[in-house]
């Protein structure tokens, strides 16, 4: 005999299968995934995992869906997960909200991933709403259980799976389920720039540069405050930040590990926070169609975040066009595009929005790219279709508007 486990029976892994599971850029068939005990899912030949204990789900399981662009203050975040998004980058807000928010979602996560006898709990700022093996006693999915939980069926086409909130270890009594997330913190802005002055900015939201030298300042306040990103605005509506202030803040964002997000509306904007050296635009440019061999400069190194869809919302305005088309010769230059909606801008579905993915297709994405645009290969949370996904272009993106996260509240037959 050896001394080494079998990973079979080591608690502290969880063993999830389905009926096909999305990971790595292609759907797959006759994998499981491997949950380890820092959380991370990996995908295995579905005969690794143990007979007993591993659970399966009627569907699709995916890496968790991510929306790079919300707005905490303005929305509800519980409510946008339980529309199917598992994590979220807030990119403007007051940091001490957004810390007790983060926390809040760390801790929940925490809570629900280790049960009795079952894995250790994951290291601080890895957890996530992943599953743990505590699938429900045998018959217990008949509806037959907690008050609480008989009324709360979900869509469900094989009948396994049922949502008992009674039993739900991971949010405390009457909290609310968050998504993880990461933050921004303030909006870094030229003195009186965009957007203090707009009355959606809660004070505090914002700190003003007043020079390159006190750029790396607000950056160590950032990253005190718990920013794993910073976000800085040009927006030729109002005052600016001089290019050596734009350039010293993305400089001493570099020099901090954080990558820099620009927020980039009018004339010039683009061309400044690529030549400053940011990593994204948390817009697709829509103010002006942009010329070919800026698109490909960008192409070349940065991200681009979509929000097309707050461009009419669903009634495409001319915006979109531009939008739509800069968008797409930045695909063809082989850009890379995260989804994001900047949720809290406008009647946006707090959820995973159809209509962004619809607009990422007609930019030229396929299904598997907008996915990998959704999603991030070690991240610790998961996402599942419990009708199972479809890649066809038709109802690709209706499909996907059904996930929802996993976690232990849903309680599933063992295998
Ligand atoms: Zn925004």
């Amino acid at each position: 005999m050896t001394a080494v486990p079998d990973p079979r029976e080591d608690t502290r892994i969880d063993w999830l299968t389905a009926d096909s599971i999305w990971w790595g850029g292609r759907l797959r068939k006759g994998v499981a995934l491997r949950v380890g005990p820092n959380g991370q899912a990996k995908p295995v030949p579905a005969e690794m995992a143990p007979r007993d204990g591993t659970r399966h789900f009627p569907g699709t399981l995916l890496p968790g869906l991510i929306d790079a662009h919300v707005h905490a203050a303005l929305v509800d975040l519980a409510t946008v997960r339980a529309g199917g998004i598992a994590a979220v980058w807030d990119l403007g807000g007051v940091p001490t909200t957004l810390r007790a928010l983060a926390t809040r979602a760390d801790r929940q996560a925490q809570r629900a991933a280790p049960g009795p006898g079952q894995r250790a709990a994951s290291a601080p700022g890895t957890g996530s709403g992943q599953p743990t093996a505590s699938a429900s006693s045998p018959g217990s999915g008949s509806g037959s259980g907690s008050g609480s939980g008989s009324g709360q069926r979900e869509a469900d086409p094989a009948g396994t799976a049922q949502r008992d909130v009674g039993a739900d270890r991971g949010a405390g009594p009457g909290e609310a389920r968050l998504p993880l997330i990461r933050y921004a913190g303030q909006f870094l802005i030229a003195p009186g720039g965009y957007p203090s002055d707009r009355s959606w900015a809660p004070a505090g939201s914002w700190r003003e540069v007043t020079s390159a030298a006190d750029a790396g300042a607000a950056v160590a306040e950032a990253w005190s405050a718990g920013a794993t990103l910073i976000k800085v605005t040009a927006h030729t509506g109002g005052p600016t930040l001089p290019q050596p202030t734009l350039r010293a803040l993305v400089d001493a964002a570099h020099a901090a590990a954080l990558r820099v997000v620009v927020h980039a509306e009018g004339p010039g904007t683009v061309a400044a926070a690529f030549e400053a050296g940011a990593d994204l635009l948390a817009h697709t440019p829509w103010t002006e169609p942009l010329p070919d061999n800026l698109i490909r400069a960008c192409a070349s190194r940065m991200t681009w975040i979509s929000t097309l869809d707050i461009h009419g919302y669903g009634e495409p305005d001319p915006a979109h066009e531009v939008a739509l088309d800069n968008l797409r010769r930045f695909i063809e230059h082989g850009g890379t595009v995260r989804y994001g909606t900047d949720l809290g801008n406008g009647p946006l579905p707090p959820a995973v929005n159809p209509r962004e993915l619809r607009a990422l297709r007609s930019a030229g994405l396929a299904p598997d790219e907008i996915l990998l645009s959704m999603t991030e290969s070690d991240s610790p949370t998961i996402s599942w279709i419990p009708g199972g996904l479809t890649l066809s272009p038709d109802t690709f993106a209706d499909t996907l508007a059904t996930a929802r996260v996993v976690d232990d509240s849903i309680h599933l037959r063992p295998l």
